[in-house]
């Protein structure tokens, strides 16, 4: 007989105004769910995938096994729905980072959870399940899980819900640790494996629209795999963006390799605009960095910077919002995101502010970078949640918006893209609401394909053909 298995994401807590989930929800798809109903055999299980922040979870009729990813800013959520299907008798599986980092207190929620990589651990649970006999901790072992990694099922996913359909995965881990890193408690502090090349292609070979985001916790670290990669990607017509660290600035002819392959965007942990915070947090690359001769070799490769800052380290007083804001209005930063500093469980920087008393609460649905949940050492913790606002309201300005757009080539279709990426708000909802998800990716596609790029030498130069 044919089974049923629902796969969650729930809704984050804090945000419990739908229309602000769907702003800030619907750019991916989870592909970790995707990525285990891949590895669940397709002629045993229906499978069902249900993302919170942009459908409803609940789903008619007898469900057999309920799997949910579980962060630590939707714990509470994620426990409520494993107690409502355990009550309509399905069994019940929670993974992902939050059941890693502190699995004694997930497992008094469910009937089994799987730590780490789900790869080495969800056929075991499948296996269990079938044999009547499905509980404790499934832990996943990280060597030779990236070679493991299925074909997502994308097609069961929300097919107009999403402005990036295909997200992947080509390696795992980072050859840094900085201390307030959540893949150091998932993955451990040194581990690194990159998914076979083959397997890669034959990913690739599944994208249609010609847009991928790589979710890598750093794709360009080990230059081997990212040159595989580039090789792959070189003339294929995927445009793509990715997360990397600011050591790839030091050899601008990488970067160039990059926008070659179609590199386009990438996201940058800037994290802190002082030495001091990188080195006290073992950032050192940061630290070792000049911040603005780093962002003007993004820009000469054609790559635009999604950049990322974090507020409330020791060294950081309350003139910090403004200096950082004025940093990456200077240095021309399109993107950024701004994060309240948030110790995580299983981190060093949480253990040392648990060890200094610091930790203020455990209520993990403050945990999500927009509250303090820790006592800062310079400010209180109020200023802190209210100078982080601020930094957003200064940076999204159009007096900002201009100046970060202006002075460089391509500004059009920078200032289009920063509109569009940060001032389409009001029209979000309506897009993901009325089916025209396809439109809006196909405008995004074409922003990223008209970047006109800029040599060291000032010569510009036509984007090349892909
Ligand atoms: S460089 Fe980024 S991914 Fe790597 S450990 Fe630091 S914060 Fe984490």
């Amino acid at each position: 007989m044919r089974r049923r298995l629902l796969l969650i994401l729930p809704a984050l807590q804090q945000l419990d105004n739908y229309a602000f989930r769907l702003i800030k929800y619907s750019r991916f798809p989870p592909l970790s769910l995707l990525t285990i109903a891949g590895m669940t055999p397709e002629d045993e299980w229906d499978i069902m995938v249900r993302d919170e922040h942009i459908e409803s979870s609940q789903v008619d009729g007898h469900v057999d096994l309920v799997g949910i990813q579980t962060y630590i800013s939707c714990a509470g959520r994620a426990y409520e729905l494993a107690a409502h299907w355990r009550a309509r008798g399905a069994k019940v599986v929670l993974g992902g980072l939050h059941p890693t980092s502190l699995p004694a207190e997930a497992i008094q929620h469910a009937d089994a959870i799987c730590t780490g990589p789900a790869e080495t651990a969800w056929p075991r649970v499948l296996e269990d399940f079938e044999r009547g006999r499905l509980q404790g901790v499934y832990r996943g072992t990280c060597p030779g899980s990236a070679a493991l990694v299925p074909l997502p099922r994308r097609d069961l996913m929300n097919p107009h819900a999403y402005l990036i359909r295909n997200t992947m995965v080509t390696s795992r881990g980072c050859p840094h640790s900085c201390d307030f890193c959540y893949k150091s408690s998932f993955w451990g502090p040194t581990y690194y494996e990159a998914r076979p090349i083959a397997e890669i292609e034959r990913e690739l070979s599944t994208v249609e629209d010609g847009l991928v985001f790589f979710l890598d916790d750093n794709l360009l670290a080990n230059r081997r795999h990212a040159r595989a990669m580039f090789d792959l990607l070189r003339g294929s017509g995927v445009v793509w963006q990715a997360a990397a660290s600011l050591d790839v600035t030091r050899d601008p002819g990488y970067l160039d390799e990059a926008y070659e392959a179609g590199c386009r965007s990438l996201f940058v942990g800037f994290e802190s605009i002082s030495p001091e915070n990188m080195r006290g947090n073992n950032k050192t690359v940061n630290a070792t960095t000049d911040y603005l001769e780093a962002c003007r070799r993004f820009h000469d490769a054609g790559i635009m910077i999604n950049g990322s800052f974090v507020f409330g380290f020791d060294c950081d007083g309350p003139d910090v919002f403004e200096r950082t804001v004025e940093f990456a209005i200077e240095a021309k930063i399109l993107t950024a995101t701004f994060h309240v500093l948030t110790p995580l469980p299983g981190t060093p920087a949480f253990e040392r502010l648990a060890e200094d008393d610091r930790i203020l609460n455990r209520k993990w649905e403050y945990y999500d970078t927009d509250h303090a949940v820790f006592r800062p050492r310079r400010m209180s913790p109020e200023r802190l949640e209210a100078g982080h606002k601020r930094a957003y309201r200064d940076f999204l300005t159009y007096s900002s918006i201009f100046r970060r757009s202006l002075g460089l080539p391509g500004a059009v279709k920078r200032l289009a893209y920063n509109i569009a990426w940060m001032k389409v708000d009001p029209v979000w909802v309506a897009i993901v609401r009325l089916g025209l998800m396809p439109y809006a990716t196909r405008l995004f596609n074409r922003l990223l394909r008209f970047n006109t790029r800029v040599k060291p030498s000032g010569q510009l130069l036509k984007p090349s053909p892909l």
